[in-house]
């Protein structure tokens, strides 16, 4: 615990436990009068490296900490807040479909007449989520933890004297945050109707030269060579995870996060080499590159036959804008429409660090070592974005165009080539189902280890997948709001169930 302290120190306030106040400096308090706090990835979400961090830093600030773990269904979780007579429950999820999760959980909660303070964390949680989807559903004092460095302040003031006083600023707050939310989400959500928004798509004149090839279609399984994904590294979010801001680099030299970042860039280091010399490591790379055509916001995928084998539906964007010659993007406009007579193509992937960082992790964590356990998690993070870095050259090196490139590795981390690479939950396509149409394809379940949960949340969480678009033009955005026309159509193409299909979005 001791080298947990040391690196998270950015995190620690100097206050610490109630019970704890009192007691000799140093001393971790894990005797009953310890405050408990409950914490929980929940189900169908596998992150948690920042749940992990939020618990070393309570742990090391006086506070017995009961981890549930990942993938933690509501049940299980009311169970041990009962059996531990714990004083706070932090939930915690990374993925969109977890913040829904969170909403039947607090229901549940309700309910079942608890009302322990809830802390609300995770990459996608926010403060507006936590004001305008689960504020009302909770009795009980709720507050959303943007980052570990906030949580013992958070929980000190929740169990201080001046408790009502902050919960009840904390109430205050989230109703404004809710009234504004809701107030302007009326008029700022103008839209136009989808036939409007389909003429104003991107302009893409259409012919041979506009379309992309690779070598050879089909579904491809690269064996990894870790020595030379690790140049393909893109470090910075890596000292994220940590609480030091900034970029690699020039973190390393930064005033204020200079001296931990290099600390920690050494332990990264020793642990990487570690990793890789231990030969326990099986990250897995998949690609597929497939005959398409586009019919507006959908991609037709062809088998070598001909035959469409799958076909991907995105969302175009609605809201109006107010600029002129303003254009409505849909993914499915970066490859050429079937009315053009051409053929295109697009591609998909799903990389993965490999289940045993998740192992490592786990026997570290079991052996007591929080900082080596979270190190691991962290450098599976990396390795994951990595592996889709590489793959993402190997494939533009396929198409042709990727061997004329000449980026720097800042470059290729900042994405100056030609084409994309959108993940399904994304800006330009937050449909989680996307991922099913992608595992289908690749034949991910037959040829890896990598799954879906129930959430559609991949493990291990170590893992991204998406697809590839090849023209010069295609370009990431944010789809925004879209109305329910466009949504029902949608729907009935697909042929599922509205319900189903919000769950995803
Ligand atoms: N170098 C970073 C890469 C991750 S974030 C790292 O190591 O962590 C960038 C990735 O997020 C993109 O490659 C793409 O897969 C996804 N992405 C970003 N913006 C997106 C958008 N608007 N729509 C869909 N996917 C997006």
């Amino acid at each position: 615990m001791k080298k947990a302290v040391a690196y998270l120190q950015p995190f620690m306030e100097k206050e610490r436990a109630p019970s704890e106040k009192t007691k000799a400096e140093g001393k971790v308090a894990l005797e009953s009068s310890a405050p408990t706090v409950v914490m929980a990835t929940v189900k169908g979400d596998v992150h948690d490296i920042g749940k992990n961090i939020v618990g070393v830093v309570l742990a090391c600030n006086g506070y017995r900490v009961v981890d549930l773990g990942v993938m933690v269904s509501c049940a299980k979780i009311m169970e041990a807040v009962k059996k531990e007579n714990a004083q706070m429950l932090g939930l915690s999820g990374l993925i969109t479909p977890s913040l829904d999760e969170m909403i039947f959980n607090v229901q549940e909660m309700q309910r079942d007449g608890m009302s322990l303070p809830l802390l609300i964390g995770g990459a996608t949680t926010s403060q507006i989520h936590t004001a305008v989807k689960l504020a009302p559903h909770y009795q009980g004092p709720m507050i959303h933890v943007s980052d570990a460095s906030l949580v013992v302040e958070v929980c000190s003031r929740l169990l201080g004297s001046e408790r009502e006083s902050f919960v009840t600023e904390k109430r205050n707050h989230y109703d404004r945050i809710r009234e504004s939310y809701l107030s302007r989400s009326e008029t700022d959500q103008e839209l136009v109707p989808l036939v409007e928004a389909r003429e104003k798509k991107i302009k893409i004149q259409w012919d041979e030269s506009q379309v992309s090839k690779p070598d050879e279609f089909g579904i491809f399984e690269w064996p990894v060579d870790l020595n030379e994904v690790e140049k393909f590294i893109d470090w910075s979010p890596f000292f994220w995870t940590w609480g030091l801001k900034g970029t690699y680099p020039n973190i390393l030299k930064s005033e204020k996060y200079g001296e931990e970042a290099q600390k920690l860039m050494t332990e990264a280091q020793k642990m990487w080499t570690k990793l890789k010399d231990s030969k326990r490591l099986r990250p897995q790379v998949i690609a597929g590159f497939f005959a398409a055509q586009s019919d507006h916001e959908k991609v037709l995928v062809y088998d070598r036959a001909g035959e469409t084998v799958e076909t991907l539906h995105f969302m175009r964007q609605q809201r109006k804008k107010e600029a002129l010659n303003q254009t409505h993007l849909c993914l499915a406009d970066f490859v050429a429409p079937v009315a053009s007579g051409l053929m295109d193509s697009v591609g998909a992937f799903v990389v993965s660090a490999g289940a045993e960082f998740d192992e490592i992790a786990d026997e570290y964590k079991n052996a007591n070592d929080d900082f080596n356990s979270i190190l691991v998690k962290a450098l599976g993070d990396r390795l994951a974005e990595g592996l889709a870095e590489w793959a993402h050259f190997k494939t533009r090196c396929k198409y042709g165009y990727g061997k004329s490139e000449d980026l720097s590795v800042s470059e290729l981390i900042q994405e100056k080539y030609r084409g994309i690479r959108p993940a399904p939950g994304y800006p330009a396509c937050p449909d989680h189902s996307l991922k099913l149409a992608i595992w289908k394809l690749l034949e991910v379940d037959q040829r890896s280890s990598v799954r879906l949960t129930e959430t559609l949340a991949m493990y291990p969480g170590s893992s991204v997948s998406g697809f590839y678009f090849h023209h010069s033009q295609a370009k990431y955005f944010h789809l925004g709001p879209i109305d329910d026309e466009q949504f029902q159509i949608s729907c009935a193409e697909r042929r599922v169930e509205p319900a189903w299909a919000k769950r995803w979005m």
